[in-house]
């Protein structure tokens, strides 16, 4: 009886080993049906700015949908960086994009972030975006406006894409509907397309202008609204609703920039000890991070200078940067990194910065987290989430494409108790089967375990009874 007890237990055991084994498998994963996908990038939106307007339309959207508390950015938190963040799903030191800017530190040349768009070099540095890999992979991706639309990648391109022209506007409302209707209409729909990016320069611009706490920001959040109204509107007019998974993020946020006497501002040149001339180039007079690169020989006494000048501002060695900003192991990112507290902006030498609102700070300030809405076939609805960091929106994507996605610093685990894709549905079936066998075999178990316990005890029983006897 032990004998036979002890084969039936480890049937049992096998058993459940192979069905727990078939159900960690997606029963239908592999024919689930693929969605198509729209990432729209408001840029500068805060997490808050719902919360001093009324927002109708993404009020409906995430009782449609989801909704995150707030999303974390990479730092630097600015617009090239991050949005590559978003389409690569990596860090910046990560992915190259390290700056707005291009700039050369024999030659002295600087560009701006729309000269920078077309400097190729800059983007295709080794990191594919999620254009590229849908493509290779059969999908078809177009980008509209979005950061790092006008580069190629190991010689490959968006195969349909728009890139704005120079001093663009990028607020006219009428412009946001005609854009809008093109990729729905034309994009998704005649040409059908499975991945639109697509980026709007607002509420950025007003914040900067007239900082995040003024009534034309106010304004500006309520024209974003509308137009989120009318990318739903025009998904539903042009029968895309139930096959389209729509996701609303930003790169950043915003914060109220401190000056006019209320601060004691960080101003390089008036510290004693500090020289440009020690300098063979810096970046500053960009916001709250200022990159440096001392002459041969000078980077301690740079650093000595700088550090500890100001109460406000943080000085680090590259090679010092604090681990959680993943903002250092890039050979593109100067030896010497300046970094303000949240409000104050780094100055060379004259205050020259006049934005009311700024950002680019530390990516911990609550200012600088977006907002983040999804909704679609693949999103549950009414259903609002912790916050997450960024990198993890690139593998929710990929996976919503149905596309293996590159190497990258997110995690679809981050993002997945939001979705009821096909995947979902057969883990859980696969899920409750194996629980009614578990519940069965447990059933059949107790029952042998039952018997040979009665079994044992009365050979026992009569055993006791013989010796007795
Ligand atoms: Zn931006």
């Amino acid at each position: 009886m032990p004998s036979i007890g002890k084969t039936m237990l480890w049937t049992t055991f096998l058993c459940l080993l192979m069905a727990s084994s078939s159900g960690g498998a997606p029963l239908n994963g592999a024919t689930g049906a693929r969605s198509k996908v729209l990432l729209i990038s408001f840029d500068g939106f805060r997490w808050d700015y719902d919360r001093d307007v009324d927002t109708p339309n993404l009020d409906a959207m995430a009782m449609d949908g989801v909704k995150a508390a707030y999303v974390t950015p990479p730092f630097i938190t600015i617009t090239s960086p991050t949005h590559f963040t978003l389409l690569t799903g990596k860090y910046v030191e990560n992915h190259g994009v390290i700056h707005n800017m291009w700039f050369n530190t024999t030659t002295q040349e600087r560009k701006p972030y729309y000269m920078t768009q077309f400097v190729n070099e800059w983007w295709d540095n080794g990191s594919l975006p999620i254009w590229i890999t849908a493509q290779r992979q059969g999908r078809k991706a177009g980008s509209l406006h979005f950061p790092g639309t006008a580069s190629s990648y190991q010689g490959e391109r968006a195969m349909v894409s728009e890139v704005e022209p120079r001093f663009y506007n990028y607020s006219n409302e009428t412009a946001w509907r005609e854009s809008v209707d093109k990729v729905m209409g034309q994009w998704f729909g005649a040409q059908d397309l499975d991945f639109v990016s697509m980026y709007f320069g607002e509420p950025d611009a007003t914040g900067h202008r007239h900082g995040p706490d003024s009534p034309e920001r106010r304004a500006m959040v309520r024209q974003v609204d509308r137009t989120v109204g009318y990318i739903r509107d025009s998904a539903r007019r042009h029968d895309l609703a139930d096959r389209l998974d729509i996701i609303i993020t930003a790169d950043h946020g915003m914060r109220t920039v401190l000056r006019n006497g209320l601060v004691n501002e960080i101003i390089l040149s008036q510290i004693p000890g500090f020289t440009f001339k020690d300098l063979s180039f810096h970046l500053v007079d960009f916001g709250p991070v200022g990159m440096l690169l001392p002459k041969e020989g000078r980077l301690e006494k740079v650093y000595n200078a700088l550090k500890g000048a100001h109460p406000n501002l943080h000085v680090y060695k590259r090679e010092e940067m604090p681990e959680r900003l993943h903002y250092a192991n890039n050979p593109r990112i100067l030896p010497l990194l300046l970094i303000s507290d949240p409000g104050y902006v780094i100055n060379g030498y004259v205050p020259l910065q006049f934005n009311k609102g700024e950002h680019g700070f530390d990516n911990e300030d609550m200012d600088m987290k977006p907002f983040f809405r999804a909704v679609g076939p693949s999103f549950r609805q009414n259903l609002e989430v912790g916050p997450f960091e960024t990198v993890n929106v690139y593998p929710l994507m990929c996976h919503l494409l149905g596309i293996k996605p590159e190497p990258n610093d997110g995690h679809l685990d981050a993002t997945r108790h939001m979705l009821v894709s096909s995947d979902d549905r057969g883990t859980t079936v696969s899920e409750s089967a194996v629980s009614h066998v578990f519940i069965g075999l447990a059933a059949v178990s107790g029952f042998l375990v039952v018997v040979f316990v009665l079994a044992t005890s009365r050979a026992a029983y009569r055993k006791r009874k013989a010796i007795k006897r």
